[in-house]
């Protein structure tokens, strides 16, 4: 039982699919983890988020270390029984969010002190302590401390940034130690610049992990630089741990992601977009607001199963966004958490099957459509 495993079943070109095992519950990849920032995937009751076909979810360290406090969720019972999860969860080690959330942060090679974005109560996070943090919350994914270095930066900033990152990656292993069924991610930083990425890769592999995220992607340099980049990157790491692509993202980054052998994802854009009043369908993005769908007595996508679409007409999801009713949240977060998990199973079904060009010709040509056309 107390085991951390990585399975893969079947390869098509680049394209992986497999199983991560662990003590909570197996984990289909590619997978695509809904986040969950403050123990809640927001508008969404956990069974529902699982009864679109999530086998994961994200929480955040930063988050949750200023508000509750990981020392309450442990008092608690741990993060699982405190948002009633009981399948896998990975952390983020907050290193990111401290980059781009908090106040007044001061970076020395011993860690990060900062200020909360919430009270203005200074903190201070290194590896050790994120390692501290995430096992007082549960983690079953942790995911080790690393710098990401504000974008645009010069290569001689990158490279600092990636050293450092790669020496707290050797101090968040020293802290980690050994705890069974519970598994440690390395982080791959470097930017878009190829030999600092190598230089990661062969870093992160001679200390160890049991998978390896791509990290310092999808913070602005467009999908051409980002796919330049998996081009190569997932190849300089294990092919026997899983590989986990961080922030990423669109439909169309993920399906090129998984192309490229990427085995693990996520973001908060479908649960965002969902609040926001954008849909993501077969056939595109969709804005619920416009005057368009006023009117309109079809389903978002008429093929989806979710209950957005089985029960609701495109007017009926247009007047609550309008009216600013919480169930417009409720509807389309479940709706486009839907679609992306039924994107990973139609990508592990093409896999599994050697069809995976033939799907991907498919997921494009049925985007290229644009939204069903407006009633006449
Ligand atoms: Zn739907």
């Amino acid at each position: 039982m107390s085991r951390f495993s990585f399975t893969v079943n079947a390869t098509d070109g680049r394209a992986r699919t497999g199983v991560i095992d662990t003590p909570r519950g197996q984990i289909r990849t590619p997978a695509f983890m809904p986040v969950g920032t403050a123990a809640t995937v927001k508008a969404m009751l956990p069974e529902s988020v699982r009864a679109t076909g999530a086998d994961i979810l994200l929480g955040n360290t930063y988050h949750l270390m200023l508000r509750p406090g990981a020392e309450r969720i442990a008092r608690l019972g741990g993060l699982h029984r405190f948002m009633n999860w009981d399948r896998p969860i990975l952390t983020d080690s907050g290193g990111f969010q401290v980059m781009s959330l908090a106040d007044l942060r001061k970076l020395t090679e011993d860690g990060v002190t900062f200020a909360s974005h919430v009270d203005g109560s200074r903190h201070f996070l290194s590896p050790e302590t994120s390692m501290e943090i995430q096992r007082l919350l549960g983690s079953d994914i942790v995911m080790a401390f690393d710098e990401c270095p504000a974008l645009p930066a010069t290569e001689d900033r990158q490279a600092e940034a990636m050293r450092l990152s790669m020496r707290w990656a050797q101090r968040s292993r020293d802290a980690f130690g050994d705890r069974p069924g519970h598994a440690l991610f390395g982080i791959m930083q470097g930017g878009v610049i190829r030999h600092l990425r190598e230089e990661s890769a062969q870093a992160l592999r001679g200390i160890g992990f049991d998978g390896y995220a791509i990290g310092g992607l999808a913070v602005g340099e467009g999908q051409e630089a980002m796919f330049g980049v998996l081009d190569y990157a997932p190849e300089l790491l294990p092919t026997d741990k899983p590989r986990y692509l961080m922030g990423v993202g669109k439909p169309d980054d993920i399906v090129g992601a998984v192309q490229r052998g990427v085995d693990m994802m996520d973001c908060v854009l479908p649960s965002r977009s969902g609040r926001t009043g954008q849909a993501w369908t077969r056939r595109g993005q969709v804005n619920i607001k416009n005057a368009r769908h006023a009117d309109d007595p079809r389903p978002l996508d008429e093929s989806c199963t979710c209950p957005a679409c089985r029960g609701y007409s495109r007017a009926y999801l247009h007047h609550v966004f309008r009216a600013q009713e919480m169930i417009s949240g409720m509807l389309l977060t479940w709706h486009n958490l839907h679609y992306y998990q039924t994107l990973m199973q139609g990508l592990r079904d093409a896999i599994a099957a050697g069809t995976l060009d033939t799907f991907v010709t498919g997921f494009h040509a049925e985007r290229q459509q644009g939204d069903i056309p407006p009633l006449g």
